[in-house]
């Protein structure tokens, strides 16, 4: 039963409040998501210009995925995913069907969501000839790739004559790598918003300590989690999960009745950092 803050986070509505510190972001992310989906009128009758998608980036563990789940969550929308796994694991030439695929049914399910995960895998870039991140090899299936994801994310904002239905559909990509995407994907009409997800500072560290462990019987002060959330720079939200889930198993390991401070103490010491100092300066 102690897995069971993995397992209900699995099968749960997530909300804003599963995600800790990154109000910014959640702003953002709103605006540029739901308004879109649900106030579609209302932007129109100030002029605003909703944007055709939007573009999660940042390093891993931080939660761009957590958002997508929380948007879909929240969405009055339906929600279509598309991962390298969808795409990769057909046969030759079923790459591009399985996206048209995607893009089709998004479409006749508007307003929807399309979710592109880890999309520089996805797509690579075009014309990439001994690139400078040593991977410079163009792959003729990953560029066929790219140029039907284009075209349909174009053809997402003419709808086609007579189709009424081809209007309300927002992409949302997630990647790591900002750096490796090809600039026409990027480009107005496209995914032509971005928003950094970073890594939490110590003040957003503490949100998310708080995010867990108030989902278990836990015994910890302001002061204890604000010195231990001070002491793990770099420290990301996957990493502090996994530290409370590692408390949880020291507690029941301990027979105590709650987590204490000594558990994550525990926890800590044995954690290792996922992000390395290099790893957030790239961004
Ligand atoms: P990747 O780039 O590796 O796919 P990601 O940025 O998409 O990573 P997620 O998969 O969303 O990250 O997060 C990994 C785990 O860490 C999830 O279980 C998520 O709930 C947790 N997590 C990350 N950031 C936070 C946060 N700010 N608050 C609560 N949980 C978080």
């Amino acid at each position: 039963s102690l897995r069971r803050g993995h397992a209900v986070a699995l099968d749960r509505v997530l909300t804003w409040d599963d995600i800790g510190g990154l109000d910014d972001v959640k702003q953002k992310i709103t605006q540029t998501v739901l308004w879109p989906l649900e106030r579609r009128a209302q932007l129109s009758r100030l002029g605003l210009t909703a944007p055709r998608g939007l573009l999660l980036y940042g390093p891993p563990g931080c939660s761009k995925t957590t958002f997508v789940r929380v948007l879909a969550s929240h969405l009055k929308a339906s929600f279509f995913t598309l991962s390298p796994a969808d795409i990769f694991g057909s046969h030759v030439g079923e790459a591009e069907a399985t996206i048209r695929g995607a893009f089709h049914r998004a479409r006749l399910a508007a307003p929807s969501l399309l979710f592109l995960d880890e999309i520089d895998t996805l797509v690579g870039s075009r014309g990439l000839t001994g690139g400078s991140s040593g991977g410079g090899e163009s792959d003729p299936t990953r560029e066929r790739v790219l140029t039907t994801l284009l075209n349909e994310m174009d053809g997402i904002e003419g709808g086609g004559e007579g189709e009424a239905l081809g209007k309300n559909v927002v992409v949302v990509a997630a990647t790591n790598h900002p750096d490796r995407l090809d600039p026409a994907l990027v480009r107005a009409g496209r995914l032509d918003r971005a928003v950094y997800v970073r890594a939490p500072d110590a003040r957003e560290r503490i949100a998310i300590f708080d995010v867990y462990l108030r989902r278990m019987p836990a015994v910890v002060t302001d002061a204890e989690l604000m010195a231990l959330a001070e002491e793990i720079p770099g420290a990301t939200g996957a990493d502090i999960e996994n530290m409370c889930r590692e408390a949880a198993l020291a507690c029941l390991r301990r027979g105590d009745p709650a987590v204490s401070a000594a558990h994550l103490r525990e926890a800590k010491a044995r954690w290792v950092p996922t992000l390395t100092r290099e790893m957030v300066a790239y961004y």
